[in-house]
């Protein structure tokens, strides 16, 4: 059995144990975050937030891409999200790899170098101000002012604010 079709039972037997509910689309909290895919960050856990709360939004490195500004466009003009929580984390495979090594990798394997960018980064910190400036500076936003920067640990699941 594949991993999918273990967590499709799993799913009727969650379901089954929940009440029918249903939330407003607009996160109560008005609240987004964006962070990294890393499976060792659950998000809502961390914070202590509930269904239908915030907005999360994941990709390799948490990093403020085209498609994380439309999204966060989307976040805010039309569900109402007023404040943005970007979210590095220690350990990260982003920390792993290099722009230059990993496209060359893309290229030899497939003969196509990618059209997107690798967006590796040596330095946490400083990768975390570059993600909070990439949001202040998007005309397409209409709430920048509420924009701050963390490092989670995961290891000991604390969050520290990175001073931008
Ligand atoms: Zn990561």
């Amino acid at each position: 059995m594949s991993t999918i079709d273990e967590l499709l039972g799993k799913n009727e037997a969650v379901a089954a144990s929940l009440a029918p509910r249903h939330l407003d689309v607009k996160p109560s909290r008005r609240l987004a975050i964006v962070t990294c895919m890393d499976s060792r960050l659950d998000v809502f856990a961390a914070l202590g937030l509930g269904d239908g709360e915030a907005h999360v939004l994941r990709n390799a490195g948490g990093v403020i891409t085209d498609d994380v500004i439309r999204s966060l466009a989307i976040s805010q003009r039309l569900l109402g999200t007023r404040e943005t929580m970007l979210i590095h984390h220690t350990d990260c495979g982003m920390l792993k790899l290099t722009d230059d090594g990993f496209r060359a990798e893309l290229q030899a394997d497939t003969g196509v170098a990618p059209a997107f960018a690798i967006e590796s980064f040596t330095d946490l910190e400083a990768d975390v101000r570059q993600s909070v400036l990439r949001v202040r500076r998007s005309e397409f936003l209409p709430h920048r002012d509420a924009v701050r920067g963390f490092v989670y640990d995961v290891d000991t699941h604390r969050l520290r604010e990175v001073d931008a």
